[in-house]
């Protein structure tokens, strides 16, 4: 399940997950775990050289419980604080270090195993699982989405959220590594005019289906 930032894939994916009895993988706190480490330890995100020299530091574990999602650093459990602003603002310039893509590129791999899995993220379609028996590529109207993660975060207006999805989208699409882009194979679904549970019943067909 790929898209930007407030196209609903992680009330999909967990939906999805949840409805199926499949396990769910949030590859997004990956990445923004490896964020806060980064900013809790002094690194300085401006210079990607340092960021690649800390890649492999932090020792992530991620859950694929879909209702319970889990996420500790170092042992530290940083589900809530992964989603702070000052996470969230500069996670773009750490997951454009090939270092750090590549150390989580082979975790997600061992996570996925055989499959049985919602993986959510940018590229999962596209790198991380490129033979995935479904593909879903999640989009939605920037009103929507602004106001989806509006209504996530603490204490945001739909403005600023507006100008940080449009910000972090641009460095997640134009990125030299594993930039967000549609796989060729991949179902597109814009959610604008569905509501969660529609959406969830659009990709379980989809599932169904490719189960024969
Ligand atoms: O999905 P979420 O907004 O939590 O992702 C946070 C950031 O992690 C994205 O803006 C993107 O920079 C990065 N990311 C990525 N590849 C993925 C998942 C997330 O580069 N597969």
């Amino acid at each position: 399940m790929d898209g930007p930032s407030g196209s609903g894939k992680s009330s999909t994916s967990r939906g999805v997950a949840t409805r199926l009895g499949l396990r769910y993988l949030d590859t997004g706190a990956q990445f923004r775990a490896i964020t806060w480490w980064m900013l809790r330890h002094g690194v300085d995100l401006d210079d990607p050289a340092a960021i690649a020299a800390h890649a492999g530091d932090p020792v992530l574990e991620s859950g694929t419980d879909p209702q319970a999602p889990m996420i500790t650093v170092d042992g530290t459990d940083v589900a809530g604080p992964i989603r702070e602003q000052e996470v969230t603002s500069v996670v773009s310039a750490v997951s454009a270090v090939p270092e750090v893509r590549a150390r989580l590129l082979r975790e997600q791999r061992e996570i996925i195993g055989a499959g049985g899995i919602v993986v959510e993220g940018r590229d999962i379609g596209t790198v991380v699982v490129p033979d995935a028996p479904v593909k879903v590529f999640l989009t939605a109207e920037p009103d929507a989405r602004a106001a989806r993660r509006t209504a996530e975060l603490a204490g945001a207006t739909v403005e600023a959220t507006q100008i940080d999805l449009i910000r972090r989208d641009k460095a997640d699409s134009g990125r030299a590594a594993a930039p967000l882009t549609m796989a060729e194979d991949a179902h597109h679904i814009d959610t604008t005019p569905f509501t969660l549970d529609e959406v969830i019943d659009q990709v379980v067909t989809l599932v169904e289906k490719a189960q024969g």
